[in-house]
Parts: structure tokens; sequence; C-alpha cells
């Protein structure tokens, strides 16, 4: 009998590493998706920010192109000056000149302004460039290294699945039923170690009487609350990871 705990100790340890990978199914694909997708996002930002600050050229060229139209205006009607004889002629042309002055000197400011603008909008590209780099260097890290982990765990499941199954060949059918329902119903255990005279996984405390059995060790028994496998634990050496 104590073959058949043993060998259910080792089931279990068996099968909460399989749980621990089927773990890492779940979670290691959505870490690769967090990186891919922070690359993308990146990659957005900064083409927001660049947008904008294209934008901002742009505005800077147009104004820029007016400056340069009303100057040729204004030289254009200075020319025409010189050769008016006629006093009203020559008022209208002149306020016609400085209101061109004035223009200009409006769009000057409007300029600077945008100057300004476009300052902190190279700034902008800068810091969001740097992001998506990070952003990048994270990616070239980890994503390698990550997908082969994911396309690694299915082998590893199923190596030590049949693992499990050499050693429920070992053991009489109801035991491997019973211990199969317990780790589909019972989350992933169906083997409990005492702890403190209690069942090591619902809390349930042990009466005296199942105590000594569970010390001779001549049947199988179960928690009466859970249902899962009771035993001690083996005071030989177990390797580590039998803990569950
Ligand atoms: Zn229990």
């Amino acid at each position: 009998m104590e073959d058949q705990l043993r060998t259910l100790a080792k089931m279990q340890a068996l099968d909460s590493e399989i749980g621990r990978y089927k773990v890492l199914q779940q979670e290691l694909p959505k870490q690769l998706n967090e990186i891919i997708e922070s690359v993308e996002q990146a990659t957005i930002n900064m083409l927001a920010c660049e947008t904008v600050r294209s934008e901002i050229a742009k505005k800077q060229r147009s104004l820029e192109a007016d400056i340069k139209t009303h100057q040729e205006q204004s030289k254009k009607y200075a020319t025409q000056l010189s050769e008016i004889k006629n006093n009203k002629e020559y008022k209208a042309l002149n306020s016609e000149i400085s209101y061109l002055k004035n223009k200009i000197s409006e769009i000057e400011s409007q300029l600077l302004e945008l100057m300004e603008e476009e300052n902190a909008a190279r700034e902008t590209v800068v810091a969001a460039k740097a992001e998506l780099e990070k952003a990048e260097q994270s990616k070239r890290d980890k994503e390698g290294d990550l997908r082969h982990q994911i396309e690694g765990l299915e082998t590893k499941i199923e190596e030590v699945r049949a693992q499990r199954n050499d050693l429920a060949r070992t053991l009489p059918v109801p035991v491997v039923k019973h211990y199969g329902n317990m780790i589909k119903n019972k989350s992933n255990q169906a083997v409990a170690f005492t702890r403190d005279g209690s069942c090591g996984a619902c809390g349930f405390v042990i009466r005296q009487q199942t105590r000594i059995e569970l010390q001779l060790m001549r049947k199988l028994i179960f928690c009466e609350n859970c249902g899962r496998i009771l035993m001690n634990r083996f005071v030989a050496v177990e390797p580590e990871n039998t803990e569950v």
C-alpha cells in the first residue's frame, strides 16, 4: 500500500507540474502580446507626434509665403508711388502700403509663436522616438525567448503526462479513476498531505481513528470533506516538487 501512496504522490507532483505549465500557456502569450502591442502603440504615438510637428511646419511655410507675397506687393506699390501725381491716389496707395506692412508684422509675430510650438513638438517627437526604441529593444530581448518557451510548453506537458500515465498503469483502475476525478474537479489536486492533523488541502480536521489509519498505511484514506486522497508526508527524502 505504501508503494501505491508513493506512486500517487509522484503522480500528483507531475500533475502539479502540468498545472504550472498550463498557467504559463495562459500567461506567456499574454506577455508576448503586451510586448508587441507596446511597440505598435509607441509607433502610433510617434507618428501622431510627427504629424503634429509637420502640420506646424506646413503652417510656417504657408505664412512665410504670405509674407513674401505681401512684400512683393508692397514693393510694387512703392514703385508705383513715385509715378503718381494725383494726391488722392498717392494717399490711397500709401495706406495700402502701410496696411501691408502691418499685415507682415502681424504674420511675423504669428511665426514666432509657431516657432515655439515647433520646438515643443520637436521635443515630443524625440521623446516618442526614445519610447519606441525602448519598446523595440524590449521586443528584441524577449520575443524570441517567449516564443520558444510557448512552443516548448506543449511538448513538456506531453512528456510529463506520459510519465504520469506510466505511473497510473501500475495502480488499480478504481484508484486511478478517483485520482483522475479529483484532478479534474478539485483544482488539479487529488492528493493532500496532512498538516497539523488536518487535510492539507481543505483544512478539515482529521479524526483520531483516521490519523492512526494514516500512519498504518494499510488502505487508501480519503478526506471526509473534500474527497482527496489523504496521506502523511513521507519521512524519507521526497523530491522537492512533491510539495502540493
Ligand atoms: Zn480535504
